[in-house]
């Protein structure tokens, strides 16, 4: 199954600068389809992690990937593995 690595950009065609991260729920009255859409579409990706986390407690998904570390440090004297077979 994958479902995590989509990026969805939507954007509401009228209101550019609307963000349901950041903006919230867009105003009801007067309310905008695309951007009520959007919000929708925010709001289910939070219930997706929650509910992903759920299944899985050691699920990270802002896991990054781990910092480069040179396999063989220079200054340690390799005891298995390097050596001629
Ligand atoms: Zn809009």
């Amino acid at each position: 199954m994958k479902i995590r690595s989509r990026k969805f950009d939507g954007r509401c065609g009228r209101h550019k600068r609307y963000n349901p991260a950041t903006d919230g729920r867009p105003a009801t009255e007067g309310g905008c389809p695309r951007c009520h859409l959007l919000f929708e579409i925010w709001e289910s990706s939070l219930k997706l992690n929650q509910l992903i986390r759920k299944f899985n407690p050691r699920h990270d998904d802002l896991k990054k990937l781990p910092p480069k570390v040179p396999a063989h440090d220079p200054r340690q004297l390799s005891l298995i593995g390097d050596g001629p077979l």
